[in-house]
């Protein structure tokens, strides 16, 4: 495996017009996918620590098993944490290992997002760590929102310019329509404010809730500046599905590495087929 910062392998996918996945794992399978799927098609891919899995298996056992299938992989990966929650969270993470962080301060007042953004930059900067900050409100498709709501978390642009200027942040995570979770409807995505957001902010913008976004709109949106693609429910949903299948075909499978076996393939064929949506293929 190689390692890289988060801002090298977006900075490349920003200028060269394709979208890296960042996809979530979950456990021991779920990294071994995702490292399979990045090497068969020579992609760069990050993979996602997200706060779930820190609280049942912990930021360091992941890591550690991320870094031990990587010894036998050609994979270039960025290890990334998703939504971090804390300035502290964010060191712990430098600490271990990560290549990228996201400090995730969307649901603060601007000013104090701001605040906490930038001491996260600062920190990570000054050991060569890349930094993913977020502006704009991403809900949940559980979340009850009216539709003023769902306006009023879309990403402001002026407050974007002025916040990246003043946290010095490598991507950008905005609001444009898209949701954590499985979408009931078909998602409508604000490319117009995309395309403003774009044309004044030269990062890499990142999208959250890439599960069930159309095909279409994944390829309009990376041709508008989306260059990070965050997945996570619809690997899961590979995952689970399959080992439900076995399990309803045969409910006293007990060897567990059998039905997670087949689980993992499922998944690493659903990260493949996005890693070839978003133009990333033979980049790695
Ligand atoms: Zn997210």
């Amino acid at each position: 495996m190689k390692l890289q910062t988060g801002k090298k392998m977006l900075d490349r996918a920003r200028a060269g017009g394709y979208g890296v996945g960042a996809f979530s794992a979950h456990n021991a399978e779920t990294i071994q996918a995702i490292l399979a799927a990045a090497e068969e098609e020579q992609a760069p891919v990050m993979i996602q620590i997200g706060q779930r899995v820190i609280r049942s298996i912990g930021m360091e056992p992941m890591v550690r098993m991320i870094e031990s299938f990587g010894r036998k992989s050609e994979a270039t990966v960025a290890i990334h944490l998703d939504h971090g929650n804390s300035f502290e969270q964010a060191i712990e993470a430098i600490q271990l290992g990560f290549q990228t962080v996201m400090y995730d301060g969307s649901h603060h007042p601007l000013e104090i997002n701001i605040a906490n953004t930038r001491k996260v930059s600062e920190a990570a900067h000054a050991v060569g760590i890349s930094v993913e900050g977020e502006l704009g409100r991403i809900g949940g498709v559980e979340d009850d929102i009216s539709v003023d709501e769902k306006d009023a978390m879309v990403t402001d642009v002026n407050e974007a310019i002025r916040y990246v200027e003043e946290t010095g942040i490598d991507s950008l995570a905005i609001s444009i329509g898209t949701a954590h979770g499985l979408y009931k409807g078909e998602p409508k995505l604000r490319f117009d404010r995309l395309a403003e957001i774009a044309s004044v902010i030269p990062l890499p913008l990142v999208l959250h809730g890439g599960s069930g976004v159309p095909d279409e709109a994944i390829r309009k949106a990376i041709s508008l500046g989306i260059a990070k693609i965050n997945v996570d429910t619809e690997l899961r949903q590979a995952f689970a599905l399959k080992s439900q299948e076995i399990w309803r075909n045969d409910p006293d499978e007990y060897h567990l590495a059998i039905v997670f076996g087949a689980a993992k393939e499922a998944m690493k064929e659903k990260v493949k087929e996005k890693i070839r949506l978003f133009g990333s293929g033979g980049r790695g």
